[in-house]
């Protein structure tokens, strides 16, 4: 609904993380309320009348709108310094709704190819089953966008860095091509989060986020969030299909990500110097193949990365030598770091991408992407960085 942030404009970014969207009731909490209601009541029939034809700028439903959903919502296009933004239920929900809002049969899409299993899942099977055409490329090479984007087109999907080999777009080059192409962009910003990328800056038409990542970043629960600039697309395409289609985030989920929100620069800060620092530790050991972290100077594409990025994120990945046995080995003898898919945590999680979360591709389709079976995953948490620096260490020892 926000097409004001409550707040102020001028606040810097730690202020706007901590009372961005405020909204005090009568009672004057000082925590932001939880308004756990589906509906709301008029004093008349005459003033319900009003609300449903629009006379009434008033809360009708929380399929439609929630104070306490409208608070975060507020919040996050303050820091995104976007003019709108709405919560939906997850990170997918974001993902499907940002497209199937503004897709028709006969329409075109592009997208890089190394994509979140999910983002690629809609991409190839579910877009191409309304009669939409969806065309994959390599995302780090200019030319094969600029050849993909030679014919009208109606969006763009990327994700950078991606996951898991974390490879970098660049933002302004294929935002460029894709207007050119007459597509909105929608850069998925989940791995570099609003505080270290901010895509709309580069010309991005609209950010999708999966909020059950950095945003609430204590895996207590799922949530995505959509923002944009574009008042035309917000209230012909993307609010009339979040009403009627009903991916509304529930506002005790919401009221959970305003209080990520207030920690998150202090949160990121720590998992990028932890990742970091991590990163340059497991790159001094000669008997791994392949780390890869955009923050580190042997990544490819540095340079891109540090232009876009303010830091290199949570997210290190490696390459053990001995492919799926040795990558088991490693995983099963970790003590500290979780075995699991999420990311984003306080807590470290370590995953195997091929026999997991890219697991649904198939072998052709991971070479191509270069996500091997010695890869492993980590999304580095925020515990003290030498104890991980041991347990990686020893689960090494154990595996190589
Ligand atoms: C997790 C994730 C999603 C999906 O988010 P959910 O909240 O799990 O639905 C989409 N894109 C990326 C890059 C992700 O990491």
């Amino acid at each position: 609904m926000t097409n004001i942030p409550r707040g102020n404009n001028r606040w810097r970014q730690a202020t706007r993380l901590v009372r961005g969207g405020t909204a005090r009731s009568r009672f004057d909490e000082t925590s932001e309320a939880l308004y756990m209601t589906s509906g709301y009541v008029y004093a008349s029939a005459e003033e319900a009348e009003q609300a449903f034809k629009g006379e009434k700028n008033r809360f009708v439903y929380s399929r439609y709108a929630n104070p306490t959903v409208q608070m975060f919502e507020d919040r996050l296009a303050l820091l995104e310094e976007a003019e709108f933004c709405r919560g939906t239920s997850s990170g997918m929900a974001a993902v499907f709704a940002a497209m199937a809002s503004q897709l028709r049969a006969g329409d075109r899409v592009v997208s890089a190819r190394a994509l979140f299993g999910s983002c690629q899942y809609i991409i190839a099977e579910i877009l191409p089953s309304y009669g939409i055409e969806t065309v994959f490329v390599d995302g780090t090479d200019l030319e094969q966008w600029e050849a993909a984007l030679q014919r009208p087109t109606a969006c763009v999907f990327l994700e950078t860095p991606s996951n898991p080999m974390l490879e970098i777009v660049d933002l302004g080059k294929v935002c460029a091509l894709a207007h050119a192409a007459g597509a909105r962009v929608i850069v998925d910003n989940v791995f570099a989060t609003p505080l270290l990328q901010k895509p709309l800056e580069f010309g991005a038409d609209i950010v999708v986020y999966s909020t059950t990542k950095h945003i609430d970043g204590q895996g207590r629960s799922l949530g995505g969030a959509i923002l944009t600039n574009d008042a035309d697309y917000v209230k012909t395409e993307l609010v009339p299909f979040l009403r009627h289609t009903g991916p509304a985030l529930s506002p005790f989920n919401a009221w959970l990500l305003l209080k990520g929100l207030e920690t998150l620069e202090l949160r990121l800060g720590r998992h990028c110097d932890n990742a970091l620092a991590i990163a340059r530790h497991l790159e001094s050991r000669r008997e791994l193949g392949r780390v890869l972290y955009p923050g580190l100077p042997s990544h490819p594409q540095h340079q891109l990365a540090m232009r876009q990025m303010s830091a290199g994120g949570s997210i290190v990945s490696l390459e053990l030598p001995n492919g799926r046995d040795s990558a088991f080995r490693f995983l099963n003898a970790l003590q500290i770091i979780d075995i699991s898919n999420n990311l984003g945590d306080t807590k470290s999680l370590a995953t195997h991408p091929a026999t997991t979360t890219h697991q649904r591709l198939g072998i052709e389709e991971r070479a191509q992407l270069g996500i091997g079976d010695g890869l492993v995953r980590l999304s580095v948490g925020l515990e003290d960085v030498d104890d991980l620096k041991s347990d990686l260490d020893q689960a090494l020892a154990a595996a190589i």
